[in-house]
């Protein structure tokens, strides 16, 4: 079993490393968001402890939404130093799979980590239809009539939330929010250089034109029966 921390403080990350490698487990660590996501991306982790305070403007809360934007399901278990219902919803919300808050008895988190192992990865979302388009959050896979559309991780997760909504109306400050997560400004027009790319991607896949431009408000994705 192969544990990751993603915790700054470097003492707590190395209380957590010693007792979870006591615990049997081996264990990396990464002190920022940016490092937890070079982990992810290149090793396969049974589970993953991770601090919501976490340095350089990403807060693991954002993290853990980026990691299931991107089609990983490894076990999430949040810490935080808060407690508030509030935070425990955050952490929950973000698709984080558990939440202990700080301080905690290292038992308790061996115990919740060993639940969250047991239960492994075998909660996936459903499969998105959207007519002959088919979106697997899982699988971090698209195809059209049942041949495969190649997409960049951005470009999936910009159509996995058009998938979400088809028919509605999206402002173009909702995809922002929803499918970056960072703080671009207003004048960015990188929402619609990404609608450009995957279009380019859907007609590639022979789909027709299916995301529509709404004048001064963004974009619809044509709800197919
Ligand atoms: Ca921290």
């Amino acid at each position: 079993m192969k544990l990751l921390v993603v915790e700054d403080d470097v003492r707590m990350a190395e209380l957590l490393r010693r007792g979870l490698a006591r615990e049997g487990w081996a264990v990396d660590v990464a002190g920022d968001a940016v490092d937890a996501r070079h982990a992810v991306l290149s090793n396969p982790y049974d589970a993953v402890v991770c601090d919501v305070g976490l340095p350089g403007g990403e807060s693991g809360l954002a993290w853990c939404r980026w990691l299931r934007q991107e089609g990983h399901w490894v076990p999430v278990l949040m810490l935080t130093a808060r407690t508030d219902l509030q935070d425990r919803i955050d952490g929950l919300d973000c698709g984080a799979d558990d939440y202990l808050g700080k301080p905690f008895a290292f038992g308790e988190l061996a115990a919740r980590l060993r639940a969250l192992l047991r239960r492994g990865e075998t909660e996936r979302p459903p499969v998105l239809r959207n007519g002959d388009l088919v979106l697997d959050p899982a699988e971090h896979g698209v195809t059209w009539q049942h041949s495969a559309v190649e997409l960049s991780p951005r470009e999936f997760a910009l159509l996995d939330y058009f998938m979400r909504r088809p028919g509605d109306v999206l402002r173009r400050s909702e995809i922002l929010d929803h499918v970056w997560d960072f703080a671009y400004d207003g004048t960015s027009n990188v929402v619609d250089v990404y609608v450009g790319y995957l279009r380019t991607r859907l007609a590639d896949a022979g789909a027709p034109a299916l995301i529509e431009t709404v004048r001064g408000v963004g974009y619809r994705l044509t709800a197919l029966a």
